[in-house]
């Protein structure tokens, strides 16, 4: 293995590296030995060590009976040396190192430690179900990234800049390091555990668990196997955890031949067994919930959400519907509010100010296009003696009936008004004189033979009309000229005996 970049570095910057602690040492010497014995009495000399492996034993990660396990001889007899000389070993690199919180540079010592832990019990579990009983997998885990932490304590903020640009770049750890300093926290790592002396496949487990494919034969199924652990820890520990659990769900069924099922169970257990093993490493044992509980509260959430987008569409259904009940409102209310500033309140003709507008345009078609325009007024002869004679509400219903008759007996297109108190003007666009003649007649002949019907009066009513109609010959003529033939026929009809129709030609 070259580590000459991470010796010219720790050279050139002539830092010191951590000297391997004395226990860990002589835990070493002894299992090279087989001295089992010794080791026993070594780990028993030392009560916290002894403890924590004590207690490691009696995890359900290691237990396999429901007896407790009370001393080191039971725990070597039941779980074997290896088990034991690993965890002890765990125990004795681990605690060189600090555990708590985090550095004033911002380093999170207690998130690096929960994700080391979380890498060994991931090695363990991985190695418990594809029956590779080999327990150093458990403490390469623990140290898997421990290049990591030294690096920070050895180069402190100039590491950092790692992971800044990791935020910014999204690229891999390793592949920054080369970058930033030529090598990488593996690599780096595993200079150091070697420096330790530690086992020598422990040591190339941590070299090459970013590139486990390249590593050589003898050691690539465990390389392999702690690059899976660090994935699974990541669904966990790191930034990217759907990312990383997508690519365990397919990577681990690919590479281990597990079913997609049972890759989901080890996920969860992942978390229920970190959380019994934090406290062993002095970690807070906050509870790290399994992943499958995640993604429950997570679609929860989402359900919560989807209810909500439902319930705000249908309030902006309900809330269109309103709208456009209120729009439709208001149109009725324009149009009706047109219609009462166009039309007469009584008789409910058109009022004289829109009789003008129209007479004004309809005239100008005809003008333009070419085509005759006709102009009927009339007016009730002798009405005053009507309203002496049977009251103002009489003569109210009467001009109410004529409005009627007038609408009954005319086309769509023409245009009826009540040009002022019992006077009426009809404009008949495109009728000649000959048609505002017939139309005037029936409605004088209507009049006159039908009598109202007003309370018990029997009322008999004439008219008086003036025609004017006007085919454009010549453009001199406009609409006043039409309305005042119109007016001056109706004249003539009223001094010359009333109830007759009086026609004239405008040119
Ligand atoms: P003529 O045959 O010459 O037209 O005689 P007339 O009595 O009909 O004409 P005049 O212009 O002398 O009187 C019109 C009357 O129409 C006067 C007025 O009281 C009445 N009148 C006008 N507007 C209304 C109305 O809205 N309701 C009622 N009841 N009478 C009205
Ligand atoms: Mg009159
Ligand atoms: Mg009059």
């Amino acid at each position: 293995m070259d580590f000459q970049k991470v010796e010219e570095i720790i050279r050139k910057r002539r830092i010191n590296l951590p000297s391997p602690p004395a226990l860990a040492m002589r835990l070493l010497e002894l299992v090279k030995s087989e001295d089992y014995q010794k080791l026993a009495e070594t780990i028993r000399l030392d009560p916290a060590l002894a403890a924590r492996v004590l207690g490691l034993a009696n995890s359900p990660l290691y237990r396999s009976g429901p007896k407790e396990i009370t001393s080191l001889e039971t725990a070597i007899s039941l779980l074997g040396t290896d088990v034991i000389k690993n965890l002890a070993l765990s125990f004795a690199v681990a605690r060189n190192f600090p555990h708590k919180g985090q550095t004033p540079s911002g380093f999170d010592l207690e998130k690096f430690w929960k994700r080391a832990v979380s890498n060994a019990v991931s090695a363990r579990l991985l190695a418990q179900k594809g029956a590779l009983e080999d327990d150093h997998l458990f403490t390469a885990g623990l140290l898997l990234d421990i290049g990591v932490l030294l690096l920070y304590l050895l180069l402190e903020e100039d590491y950092l800049r790692v992971f800044d640009e990791k935020e910014i770049s999204d690229r891999p750890l390793w592949e920054i390091e080369r970058d930033l300093f030529g090598f990488t926290h593996a690599e780096a790592g595993a200079y150091f555990l070697r420096s330790w002396h530690l086992p020598e496949h422990i040591v190339e487990d941590v070299h090459y668990h970013h590139r486990w494919e390249k590593a050589p034969e003898e050691f690539r199924e465990h390389a392999r196997l702690l690059h899976l652990a660090s994935l699974l820890s990541g669904i966990y520990f790191s930034e990217k955890k759907s990312e990383k659990y997508d690519r365990a769900l397919k990577e681990i069924p690919e590479l281990l031949g597990f079913s997609e099922q049972e890759t989901i169970k080890l996920i969860d257990r992942v978390a229920t067994e970190c959380q019994n093993i934090f406290a062993f490493f002095d970690l807070p044992d906050e509870g790290v919930p399994p992943y499958s509980e995640l993604l429950e509260e997570a679609y929860e959430e989402l359900e919560k959400l989807s209810l909500n987008c439902a319930l705000i569409l249908r309030q902006l259904k309900e809330e269109k519907k309103r709208t456009e009940e209120l729009a439709r409102r208001l149109k009725a209310a324009n149009e009706r509010f047109r219609l009462l500033s166009i039309l007469d309140g009584l008789t409910e003709l058109y009022n004289h100010r829109y009789f003008q507008e129209r007479l004004k345009e309809e005239f100008e078609r005809a003008r333009r296009y070419r085509h005759a325009i006709s102009l009927i007024m009339l007016d009730i002869d002798y009405f005053k003696r009507i309203n002496d004679s049977y009251g103002h509400l009489a003569g109210d219903f009467i001009l109410k009936e004529l409005a009627r008759l007038i609408r009954q007996n005319i086309r769509k297109s023409d245009i009826p008004a009540r040009y002022g108190g019992e006077e009426f003007a009809i404009i008949l666009p495109e009728t000649d004189l000959k048609g505002a003649s017939i139309l005037g007649e029936r409605l004088r002949e209507r009049v006159e033979k039908e009598p109202f019907h007003f309370e018990e009066h029997r009322i008999t009513v004439t008219i008086s009309l003036g025609v004017a109609s006007y085919f454009p010959a010549a453009n001199s003529k406009g609409p006043r000229d039409l309305l005042e033939a119109a007016d001056k026929a109706l004249y003539y009809s009223k001094t010359h005996g009333r109830n007759r129709l009086t026609a004239v030609i405008v040119n």
